[in-house]
């Protein structure tokens, strides 16, 4: 008798591995891939095949080699309580009821699945749902006291023109492309291509950063390195940060290789995603653009992994699985015998590090734009000293003469407000309160429209206090502007002005759907225009006439309590003087800072990443933080603070446990302590850092204590695998 490996499609830590099922001999159709209904305790369930098991009756003699790094469980018949029991022999497996479905994944998708599972440890049923198309499979559901199947409707295809048409070839693909490449590649891009080209042809899962200044034509290396892919007969896909923001990189690809490229992003429908990752299975589609999840679409042969502004953190996935696409993406390309090219003009530390240590890590540098103009002169301005001198507006001196030259030429502009972090919120000036959320215990931000705070992690909006809760002083201080006020007050500077389009770009404009490519197109038009907006502006706006950048608040970020925050300004800075100049006329950009002797500043407005890393690599070193050391954030959080108080010192006295007998003492845990923000949308957050080296195996390390530990109804534990942020 066949038996398969199965993941349960039911979200509980305690289920959290693979249960060996029997396949009756008159079912067809069970593969690896599948979904398939099973009995589970007294209950039925969805499991997803990840692993032909082979012959039942020899497994129960010998432990079976499971390629999944949880061990897995038998499910038996007398087995009511669906917990699995310990192997004994002579019992007999429960068997699979029925197919529901064709292959999601092959192979090498259950080995990714494992292998995400594994090296973040994270649960197998949230990996498996990667791999699965959104909405689109099939779900036990319980129906008053009954459990009920539900398979998604059956799609009418939509009856397509040409759906008849035979399908180019990838080898026609390629000639297609080929013949729209319309300049020759500069000297450097050359270089770059040759490298990556190589990488592609070997097939050894090399990895190229292409580590290029703004404008100096990474886009066209990616789109060529994709042509040789399709010549090789092979697929591509292009991770974007967020493809909103991007639609100019986007229809470049679309222009260059038509009707084969699938766009995949989170604004579009369930089953507009479920038609592309369709197409991409059934081979249609040989070119994807997406955001990170693209990652996983079910490409046929892969040949390339385009990761574009590798550095973005908005490759880390920030719930479970909590991966990183750049290191999930360079293990497909092992796996694949593909090559993943990673470019950005500011390449993520991490990576610089790896470049200089991992021999299938190339770096090739892009020093000068492709247009071979040069880089746009930055200026820092010391807003201590503009305030100082008498001036009280938000634009400096420089910056308000600098903007009305650029205006009088018809030529535009392009205002960063720096919002990450804790940018307005509000102050008591006698007592020093500052209004928090209750569920969330950040401070609230202020909203100049309707005088309101809300809380950017859950939506909780008030009125403004007239007189502050705790002592009732008048004198409340609004901090940082938010981009309503710098808009006021830009409108009020160019008041004279009517013809000048002002377009704001921030999380309240850009809330629907094609709301990023309709403001942009409105800046975009001839003359003179203004865009003001938050970080989101700072990534791929390629537009020939903007001279003027200016930096209305550099240092925002430096003040976070996050050891990436000067390596984020210094990207920041660097990111969005790329805006400026990039066609025939120079361009400017001034940088507006209360910290002008800072180095991460100092250093974006002379582009010179080397003075920044002098002063920032014996500082993590020291420190100990990453590239140093690798960092894992174990995370708790519950309802009640007792409750999630004693799993997380429970939880860290285990670790602490296996790091001293398994791991050893170059292993650091800092014990379990509450998070930086402590209470979130209701739940109270514990966490437990973990510093380990470089080179060490943490999941095997760590796993014990977090897969091993007994589940609690109330508490929830994640593990945080390199994490971004430490709040
Ligand atoms: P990056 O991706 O590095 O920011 P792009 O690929 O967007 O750079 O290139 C910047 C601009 O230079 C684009 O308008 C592009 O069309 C142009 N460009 C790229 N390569 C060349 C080249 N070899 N010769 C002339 N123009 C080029
Ligand atoms: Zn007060
Ligand atoms: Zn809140």
């Amino acid at each position: 008798m066949r038996t398969v490996a199965v993941v349960l499609d039911i979200q509980t830590q305690a289920l959290d591995t693979t249960y060996t099922y029997a396949v009756p001999d008159d079912m067809d159709g069970v593969q690896v891939g599948c979904a398939v209904l099973v009995e589970f305790g007294r209950r039925r369930a969805v499991g997803y095949v990840m692993a032909e098991e082979g012959d039942a009756d020899s497994f129960l003699d010998e432990p079976a080699d499971v390629p999944v790094s949880v061990p897995g469980r038998m499910c038996f018949v007398d087995d009511m309580r669906g917990e699995g029991a310990p192997r004994e022999k002579k019992q007999e497996l429960k068997a699979v009821l029925s197919v529901l479905s064709a292959p999601y994944f092959d192979e090498d998708g259950a080995a990714l699945i494992e292998y995400i599972a594994h090296a973040y440890l994270a649960p197998l049923s949230s990996c498996v749902h990667l791999l699965t198309p959104a909405g689109r499979t099939p779900k036990v559901v319980k129906r008053e006291d009954c459990w009920e199947l539900q398979k998604p409707a059956r799609r009418r295809k939509a009856k397509n023109a040409d759906a008849d048409a035979p399908l180019a070839t990838d080898a026609e693909l390629a000639r297609r492309a080929h013949a729209l490449e319309t300049f020759e590649l500069t000297e450097g891009q050359r270089r770059a291509f040759d490298t990556v080209r190589a990488c592609v042809e070997r097939g050894c899962g090399d990895v190229v950063l292409i580590d290029g200044v703004t404008g100096s034509g990474k886009t066209e290396v990616y789109l060529r390195a994709i042509r040789r892919s399709l010549e090789l007969g092979r697929g591509a896909i292009v991770l974007v940060p967020e493809i909103a923001l991007t639609p100019q990189t986007v229809s470049r690809f679309e222009s260059r290789f038509g009707a084969t490229v699938a766009v995949m992003h989170s604004r579009m429908t369930q089953a507009e995603r479920f038609d592309q990752w369709e197409a991409v299975r059934r081979g249609e589609r040989r070119v994807v653009v997406g955001a990170r999840s693209a990652l996983f679409c079910p490409m046929p042969s892969l040949g390339v992994i385009v990761i574009d502004e590798e550095h973005e953190s908005t490759y880390k996935q920030e719930s479970a699985p909590r991966y990183h696409a750049r290191d999930v993406a360079a293990w497909m390309a092992k796996r694949h015998g593909a090559a993943l090219v990673l470019g950005s003009a500011t390449p993520s530390i991490e990576t610089l590090c790896r470049c200089k240590a991992d021999p299938s890590w190339h770096r090739v540098a892009l020093p000068e734009r492709a247009n071979g103009k040069p880089m746009p002169e930055v200026r820092v301005i010391d807003m201590a000293r503009e305030f100082g001198s008498g001036s009280r507006s938000m634009f400096a001196r420089e910056l308000v003469s600098d903007l009305h030259a650029a205006l009088d030429a018809g030529r535009k502009a392009v205002l960063l407000l720096n919002q990450r972090g804790f940018a307005s919120f509000v102050l008591c000036r006698d007592c020093g309160f500052v209004p928090e959320c209750p569920t969330c215990s950040v401070s609230l931000t202020y909203h100049e429209r309707g005088n309101m705070l809300a809380c950017h992690h859950c939506g909780r909006r008030m009125p403004a206090p007239p007189a502050c809760p705790a002592c009732g002083s008048p004198y409340l201080k609004k901090f940082g502007a938010g981009t309503q006020r710098v808009e006021a007050e830009l409108r009020n500077l160019l008041v004279d002005r009517p013809e000048v389009r002002i377009v704001r770009m921030d999380a309240d404009t850009t809330a629907t759907r094609d709301a990023h490519a309709r403001l942009l197109d409105e800046f975009a038009r001839p003359g003179a225009a203004v865009l003001l907006g938050t970080q989101m502006i700072a990534k791929g706006l390629d537009f020939d006439d903007v001279v003027l950048v200016g930096v209305i608040d550099a240092d925002t970020q430096l003040r976070l309590p996050d050891f990436r925050s000067a390596e984020r300004t210094f990207d920041l800075v660097e990111q969005v003087a790329g805006r400026a100049g990039r066609g025939a006329f120079e361009g400017r950009v001034l940088v507006q800072t209360y910290m002008p002797e800072s180095c991460a500043i100092q250093a974006a407005a002379a582009y010179d990443r080397r003075r920044f890393l002098v002063d920032e690599l014996p500082k993590r070193k020291l420190l100990g933080y990453p590239p140093y050391v690798r960092l894992v954030n174990i995370l708790v959080w519950g309802d009640k603070v007792e409750e999630v108080r004693e799993v997380a010192i429970g939880l860290s006295e285990q670790v602490e446990k296996t790091i001293r007998d398994v791991a050893g003492e170059d292993w650091t845990s800092l014990g379990a302590a509450p998070c930086a923000i402590d209470k979130l949308r209701g739940n109270h957050r514990w966490h437990i850092l973990i510093k380990t080296p470089v080179d060490a195996d943490i999941a095997a390390a760590i796993a014990p204590a977090i897969r091993g530990r007994r589940a609690h109804k109330r508490v929830n534990v994640a593990c945080d695998v390199d994490p971004l942020s430490l709040l």
